[in-house]
């Protein structure tokens, strides 16, 4: 509980020291990251708002209270019934200030309603306010990070016995869907099982291609445990790898690895990225890495800071991220390595810990 007002206040501290009057959460992690609710997606408005002084007020339509436990959470709840106007609530509790930070996952709708409510008000994107918090782990966070990792590593191990040939796309992701929720996850997110010419399209969805002999098979899963995300891609190759394939996984391997031991605090994000795209660049695969090279994890399987050109974002201790430079050639094969990653302090600690080359399987 005390964690919760700890991050309240700490949001508020920034607020004020950037002169915003409040700030207004809806769906999304952002929410449960300050007050340990998550608002499901409804269309009626749950909306949290936080001026930069005092109390803030959870407005949550009344059928969905029940599932506020109220024991001690640092915040007031205001309940709205069927025939009530929540925006006007909304309004009403912010009280006239003019400077508004709004969460970025709020629908727009009701965005655009609270800017009709006051034309005066400024409205701007709580995401830089959120990221600055959100970026950096409590140990307890990474603790968590580490835990759904371990498992989703624990799946890799499976897969490693488990017959690829004959068998289809869809029917080896619902494997990996069985395997990954017994290992203790809550949800799966994704299970990207691309093989082949399939493994060219980086977020391909498990079909009914049947796996054949000769096949390299993309394998990308990952999904939440105890509220955060796991994410990780491991390559398996039926029986022989195809022809050039061997080449450019080593030198895939030899850029993720490159990258990994690159992070360090005082680094930034982008030079990662650059790290791995130069050597795959040098080797002459560069066009076909077509991606950024990574992106933060958390609460979130993509959020801040995110491993691309252009991201002076300094690294720091308790930062977490993926590593997952890729090389993708259209109509024939695709690879990926990935890894999740967390700076310490003086370095870096794989949360995946599996073996990085590739798994020849039957
Ligand atoms: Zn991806
Ligand atoms: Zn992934
Ligand atoms: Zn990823």
């Amino acid at each position: 509980m005390n964690e919760y007002a700890d991050r309240l206040s700490a949001a508020q501290q920034l607020m004020r020291a950037e002169g915003v009057d409040a700030l207004c959460l809806s769906v999304g992690s952002d929410l449960p990251y300050l007050t340990g609710y998550k608002a499901m997606p409804l269309e009626r408005l749950t909306m949290f708002v936080l001026p930069a002084e005092g109390e803030g007020t959870m407005v949550v339509p009344d059928l969905e209270a029940p599932r506020l436990e109220r024991k001690g959470t640092p915040f007031a709840v205001q309940g709205w019934g069927e025939t009530d106007d929540p925006i006007g609530i909304v309004d009403r509790l912010l009280n006239g200030g003019a400077n508004l930070l709004i969460g970025d996952e709020t629908w727009s709708r009701f965005l655009i309603e609270l800017q009709d409510a006051n034309a005066a008000r400024s409205v701007a994107t709580a995401s830089d306010l959120m990221a600055k918090m959100r970026m950096v782990k409590s140990p307890e966070e990474i603790a968590s990070l580490r835990a759904a990792a371990a498992s989703v590593d624990d799946v890799v191990g499976q897969l490693e016995n488990v017959r690829f040939s004959g068998r289809t796309e869809r029917d080896i992701s619902r494997q990996i869907i069985e395997f990954t929720t017994e290992s203790g996850h809550e949800t799966m997110d994704f299970w990207i099982v691309a093989s082949g010419p399939n493994g060219a399209s980086p977020h391909h969805e498990p079909g009914d291609r049947v796996i054949e002999h000769g096949d390299a098979v993309v394998v990308d899963f990952g999904g939440h445990q105890n509220g955060y995300a796991s994410d990780t891609t491991r390559m398996f190759v039926v029986g022989e790898a195809p022809y050039g394939f061997d080449d450019a996984f080593q030198v895939l391997l030899r850029a993720q690895i490159a990258a990994v031991d690159h992070v360090r605090p005082g680094v930034t994000a982008e030079s990662v990225d650059a790290v791995a795209r130069g050597i795959i660049s040098d080797a002459g695969y560069g066009d076909l890495f077509i991606h950024r090279t990574g992106h933060g994890i958390g609460m979130d399987t993509h959020e801040h800071p995110y491993i691309v050109e252009g991201n002076e974002q300094v690294l720091e201790p308790g930062m977490a991220f993926s590593v997952e430079p890729g090389i993708y050639t259209p109509g024939e094969w695709g690879m990926r390595i990935e890894d999740t990653v967390t700076v310490t302090d003086d370095g870096v600690e794989r949360l995946n810990r599996t073996d990085r080359v590739y798994r020849i399987v039957s």
